[in-house]
């Protein structure tokens, strides 16, 4: 008996050394091994294609898994990021996308969710960035107060930046955003063409917030849309028109009921309010499904997801009835979500571009 307490006794302290010491030397290796694979190494080499990072595949609602709407797009030797929501800058770090090389950043409308990541966005493009001239920021008519704000507020830390770090790493010539206000003729525009890649603005239905868009990127053989917030909107498959992957907003009205059931039995009036008002100026994952069909979509990606997932179980959950309505794959993104399409080809590949960091 005392034998075994003494090896019972035994065993705990190996174990407790064993967290103690041998634990922390292994995080402390995989930490250096993920740094040197991400710190300041150049962009991997990546196949000629489009490549869509989710920096952000949630809403204002908080979800651990889902930050606020952001998506980064590298086509050939371009790259480009559509909204700036919370923590989209710093979740496409880990992701191997560099932003100091955008050739800008393209806002589907000004509500707060899609903006409220623009000034630690406009920090990364900016810092080591090489350029001479300020990020350029296109977006609906307001762009430029926005823009304006942004610059305001961010103004006195630049120079602290550039009296830290120098010129040469925080260019007060580059400093911030410039920006370029689209409007589109006939319901949308080519509002970039270069280098056979090719942005194209189109209308959505998001109202009272209007205009808000929706962009189509085209690149060599492959193409994508991302639809910004709409509600379900049958002029979106005529844009998209066979594209091989629509991202596209989804709500889920039945689990925003829900909530709103609940908010309404707790007393929270006006909590209760926004819950029913934002049912009608979004898509649910069965519109959505439906959407990608009609325009011929190959795959559909749902992002900006509301409401929050807190559990993989809950996706079955939210997709409920998609199935019958398309055929193709449909993925519910999360920060992380990678799609590559490479050019001269079908493939669809996806990654979970955080694998590392969970
Ligand atoms: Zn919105
Ligand atoms: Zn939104």
């Amino acid at each position: 008996m005392k034998k075994l307490l003494l090896f019972g006794l035994g065993l705990l302290i190996v174990l407790f050394a064993a967290r103690k010491l041998v634990l922390p030397k292994i995080a402390e290796r995989g930490f250096e091994r993920v740094l040197s694979e991400r710190l300041g190494a150049p962009t991997a080499q990546l196949e000629d294609g489009i490549h869509v990072y989710i920096c952000g595949a949630g809403s204002p609602l908080f979800d651990a898994k889902r930050s606020g709407p952001c998506i980064a797009v590298q086509a050939g030797e371009k790259s480009f990021i559509f909204d700036a929501g919370t923590k989209g800058s710093q979740n496409l770090a880990p992701m191997g996308f560099t932003v100091d090389k955008v050739e800008g950043i393209f806002l589907t409308h000004l509500h707060s969710d899609h903006i409220d990541g623009l000034g630690q966005m406009l920090l990364g493009t900016w810092i080591n960035s090489g350029r001479t001239e300020p990020t350029k920021v296109y977006g609906p008519v307001g762009t430029s107060q926005v823009v304006d704000g942004f610059n305001m507020a961010y103004q006195i830390d630049s120079t602290y930046r550039t009296a830290h770090h120098g010129v040469a790493v925080a260019n007060p010539a580059s400093f911030g955003a410039i920006a370029h206000e689209i409007k589109l003729v006939n319901g949308s525009k080519v509002v970039y063409d270069n280098d056979g890649v090719k942005i194209t603005a189109t209308m959505v239905t998001h109202e009272p917030v209007h205009p808000a868009f929706g962009y189509r990127i085209d690149y060599k053989d492959r193409s994508i849309y991302i639809s910004g917030d709409t509600a379900y909107d049958i002029r979106i498959a005529g844009y998209a028109k066979d594209v091989d992957v629509m991202f596209h907003e989804a709500l889920n009205m039945e689990m925003v009921q829900t909530m709103e059931g609940i908010a309404k039995k707790n007393g929270a009036k006006g909590l209760e309010k926004i819950l029913f008002d934002i049912q009608d100026y979004h898509t649910s994952p069965v519109d959505a499904a439906k959407t990608a069909k009609q325009a011929n979509a190959r795959d559909l990606v749902l992002y900006h997801i509301v409401p929050m997932l807190p559990n993989d179980l809950l996706i079955p959950v939210f997709v409920k009835g998609t199935n019958a309505e398309f055929d193709g794959k449909i993925t519910v993104s999360q920060d992380g979500t990678i799609v590559r399409l490479p050019v001269d080809s079908d493939a669809i590949i996806y990654e979970d571009g955080m694998a590392n960091f969970r």
